[in-house]
């Protein structure tokens, strides 16, 4: 028994659904209580997918446990099949499912369901999410696939992209793209859109690519065993794994290994000279073991991060965490166990945090900026836009995504430079999401309204330009009238245009510095000239 409040990865039938959802002609006939079909919720709110996926459950309740459970999933079954009609049928039991000992595999076995069905052994209280996909879809490739002549040019097929996968969507579209700029067709992609029709004719492929080696690597090997074709050991995330997976394909494919670099900006970027701040900060990675990986190389090689932890929670690759670690020369940390992750993150204290959902969460909590590179991931990690992680346009993705969260090097060095400035200073709050809004007044009434002008003819008249344009702002600028020994003073409409068209983060400091330099020159009105005066002064 452990106590449990986050976890990374769902149970395994989780795993077995994504490869479902992925896929279109295949069932899902899944034994499992009233209540289980929560997960649908992950596909049509989390992926927002506008239809339910294709799986039916046998939602079996209290008061049927005495009686026919297994009767019940071949009833379920059945019906499925008349109903939906589809291509294959996989077949298996969630956790409450698996203690009641119904077989569905040999269950289905004994009914007349004219097309294949694929039993599942997922192994519930030992296994996870990652694994329920990878064997999922090993027992579809199993089942279908076979032998067969190849196609007569250079096609592969592409490996893992699942339903609710972090950026697979969009990582197909760059794969393909890759492949392309080298003349490779695409005999299957699958699971995602692949029909088990597809399946069937993965043979005829020359090799596979293996995209995410979580949810694939057993098909892909077994395709090797079979099929005798080879597959992709390098994920293409980063400028440099890009290179050497391009590299890798044209090897196994026999082809030129030609590339389109136009639309890959993020070397440029980072060489800029505003990233030098990004070098040596200190980041925390945690994920998946392929994102974190990638993440890590990139984060070192690529942005000029310093690496202070890493660590993955599927522990299937504990290994290769372990060995990334020593390269990098850190502890790694494999547990599925967010505590100890905050626990070390808390330790190695870093700048910056690489990780999944929960880590944003610890990020927040400890105030340290996090950027996501891995599942699980949240509703907004499943953007509209186009957003890859792999390939060239993956890399400038990667480089915009990690250092937003970042303050930016020329807004650290203001914002250091004008600390004491009224926008800037310690309790002003952070400078978006309503930071600048006013706080309450004291006594507990509403907070003033700031004023805002609109561009439109610059005012006549003199008026309260103090920046803040609330009553707290207009306060402070009588009072510094006052302490100066000047009246209001009062800005002419051209000077008052000059002014704004300065930054907004500067704009207080050179008002208040325009004030000062007229009142020591005893004027009472601001000109275009005594602004002009103003800024030449404070320039020497
Ligand atoms: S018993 Fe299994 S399927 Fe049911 S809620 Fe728990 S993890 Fe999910």
């Amino acid at each position: 028994m452990k106590l449990t409040v986050w976890t990374y990865e769902g149970p395994p039938h989780v795993g077995a659904m994504r490869v479902a959802t992925a896929m279109k002609g295949l069932h899902y006939v899944l034994h499992a209580p009233q209540g289980d079909t929560y997960a649908d919720l992950l596909f049509t709110m989390i992926e927002r997918r506008d239809h339910r996926p294709p799986v039916t459950y046998t939602t079996f309740e209290g008061r049927d446990l005495g009686e026919d459970t297994a009767g019940i999933f071949k009833q379920t079954c059945q019906d499925a099949y008349d109903r939906f009609k589809p291509q294959a049928i996989i077949v298996g039991a969630s956790c409450t499912a698996e203690l009641i000992q119904d077989d569905p595999g040999g269950l289905a076995e004994t009914m007349d369901i004219p097309v294949p069905v694929i039993p599942l052994e997922l192994p519930s209280y030992q296994r996870k999410e990652n694994f329920g996909s990878d064997e999922t879809f090993y027992q579809i490739v199993k089942a279908l696939a076979r032998p067969m002549d190849r196609t007569p040019e250079v096609t592969v097929n592409i490996l893992g992209p699942l339903a609710l996968g972090f950026r697979h969507r969009d990582d197909i579209e760059e794969i393909k793209g890759l492949l392309y700029e080298m003349g490779i067709g695409i005999n299957v992609v699958a699971p995602f859109d692949a029909t088990p029709e597809d399946i069937t004719r993965m043979g005829a492929a020359h090799a596979n690519i293996l995209m995410y080696p979580e949810h694939a690597e057993t098909a892909a090997r077994h395709l090797e065993r079979t099929c005798g074709q080879p597959y992709t050991k390098t994920v293409p995330i980063g400028v440099a794994a890009t290179h050497e997976f391009v590299a890798e394909v044209a090897q196994i494919c026999g082809v030129e290994p030609r590339k389109d670099l136009s639309r890959l900006r993020q070397p440029w970027w980072s060489k800029s000279v505003d990233s030098t701040y990004l070098t040596g900060k200190r980041v925390f990675l945690f994920g998946d073991a392929t994102h974190v990986k990638a993440a890590a190389r990139i984060a070192r090689d690529e942005m000029g991060f310093e690496v202070v932890g890493l660590g993955c929670y599927n522990r299937e690759f504990a290994r290769s965490i372990r060995d990334l670690a020593k390269d990098f020369g850190v502890t790694p940390l494999i547990t599925d166990d967010y505590l100890e992750v905050e626990k070390a993150i808390e330790d190695a204290s870093p700048e910056m945090i690489l990780g999944t959902q929960m880590e944003r969460h610890i990020g927040k909590r400890l105030g340290i900026p996090c950027a996501v590179i891995s599942a699980p991931v949240h509703v907004q990690d499943f953007p509209a836009r186009y957003s890859p992680q792999m390939g060239w346009e993956g890399a400038n993705v990667i480089f915009d995504t990690w250092i937003h969260p970042l303050v930016m090097g020329l807004e650290e060095h203001l914002l250091a430079m004008f600390r004491e400035d009224f926008e800037f200073h310690d309790e002003a709050g952070p400078s978006h999401h309503g930071g600048h809004a006013p706080k309450p007044s004291e006594n507990g009434g509403p907070a003033p309204q700031t004023a805002v002008t609109h561009g439109g003819p610059a005012p006549q008249t003199p008026r309260d330009i103090s920046g803040t344009g609330n009553e707290a702002g207009a306060a402070q600028a009588q009072t510094e009238a006052q302490s100066s020994g000047s009246d209001v003073m009062v800005w002419l409409a051209d000077a008052e245009r000059e002014l704004k068209k300065i930054p907004f983060f500067v704009r207080g400091k050179a008002r208040r510095n325009t004030e000062k330099f007229a009142t020591e020159q005893g004027l009472q009105e601001i000109s275009l000239d005594t602004l002009y005066e103003a800024k030449a002064h404070y320039a020497r």
